[in-house]
């Protein structure tokens, strides 16, 4: 039987649905009981969120005033410290669990399973290597407890319809002083959530400002979609880095995927292996995105993005041309 603890991520007392997605990946050890372990300052709504998904034995609580903010250096030692008693720790491959399940994994003394895309035994992971390019297979070592991040674009969510029993623990651990929170600054938008969003209009190089972007946020709020980018559209500044798509900025698996003005680098298709349909406006008819697109049209995006959004427009609401 495999004992497994998920590591809940949250924010603004909201459950982050990466959580669901790892809870399903434990599922997928086999004859197992997994317990959501929720480090917060008030975690009263986030352990409802969690209690109410399928397959959850218990939730976890460890309510003090230094976890209001996800700091990896605060919370690694109480993940650690709870961690005896299960044979795996799982965390979403997140940002969120990018920082923190490497932490917890050296304080164990075990190395990490990063990335785990299918699970073919409580030991063996299947993950990717190589910007995604090839798939291997993993073994961990029976007998010690195995450290591992999701890939969350390879789980769907676990079902809900759960009532788990919550149990607030009282955590006897020192606290590193070494790492303090001095303050947040994020870009606020009212946009969908790139990570979880169900429609993508990722924006690159090809847009050459800051300014122009402002052509794909028109049709990303016309399909109702989050927006995206390349690392170079983030590396010349026209949009943050947490627009990012790709091997070291968000993988994400979209229904649609709106690609306009990317190459299709490999590095960016990792990003995008997982999208279900993916379109690509590119005025190089040679471009690598074009292999992997469902749909494709050559041309300039500055011609043809604002048609499209006028016809979507036009469409959504057909009296008001
Ligand atoms: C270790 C490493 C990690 C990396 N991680 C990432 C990552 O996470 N994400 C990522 O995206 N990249 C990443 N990269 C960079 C990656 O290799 C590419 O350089 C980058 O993805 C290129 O971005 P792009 O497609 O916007 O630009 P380009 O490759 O310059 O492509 C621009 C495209 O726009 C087209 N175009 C130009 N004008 C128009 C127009 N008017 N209308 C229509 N099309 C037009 C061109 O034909 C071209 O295909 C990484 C690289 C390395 C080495």
């Amino acid at each position: 039987m495999n004992v497994v603890l998920v590591v809940a991520e949250h924010a603004e007392g909201r459950l982050n649905p990466s959580t669901a997605k790892s809870l399903r990946c434990a599922h997928a050890l086999g004859d197992t009981e997994v317990d959501i372990l929720v480090l917060a300052a008030d975690a009263t709504p986030v352990a409802a969120a969690a209690a109410a998904l399928a397959g959850v034995r218990r939730v976890l609580t460890v309510e003090r005033p230094e976890n209001r903010e996800p700091l990896a250096a605060v919370l690694a030692p109480q993940v650690a410290a709870l961690a005896p008693g299960y044979t795996h720790v799982l965390g979403p491959s997140t940002t969120f669990g990018k920082d923190l399940m490497p932490r917890v994994a050296a304080l164990l003394g075990v190395s990490q399973i990063s990335d785990v895309m299918a699970v073919e035994g409580p030991y063996r992971f299947r993950r990717p290597i190589y910007a995604g390019n090839a798939v291997v297979t993993v073994e961990a070592p029976a007998g010690k407890v195995v450290v591992a991040t999701v890939r969350t674009a390879s789980f769907l969510p676990a079902d809900g319809g759960g009532a788990a029993r919550i149990e607030p623990v009282a955590l006897r651990v020192e606290l590193p002083a070494h790492t303090r929170f001095l303050s947040r600054s994020a870009a606020r938008s009212d946009r969908p959530d790139l990570q979880t969003a169900a429609r993508v209009v990722a924006g690159g190089r090809a847009l050459a400002s800051a300014e122009n972007f402002r052509l794909l946020y028109g049709l990303a709020d016309a399909l109702g979609a989050a927006v995206g980018a390349s690392r170079a559209a983030v590396d010349a500044g026209y949009v943050p880095n947490d627009l990012q798509v790709g091997q070291t900025g968000k993988i994400i698996a979209p229904e649609l995927y709106v690609a306009l003005g990317i190459s299709g680098a490999i590095q960016h298709l990792t990003g995008i292996k997982d999208a279900r349909t993916i379109v690509a406006i590119n005025q190089d008819r040679e471009a690598p995105i074009f292999e992997i697109a469902d749909f494709g049209l050559v041309g300039d995006l500055f011609q043809i993005v604002p048609e499209l959004e006028r016809l979507l427009r036009s469409a959504a609401n057909p009296g008001a041309s």
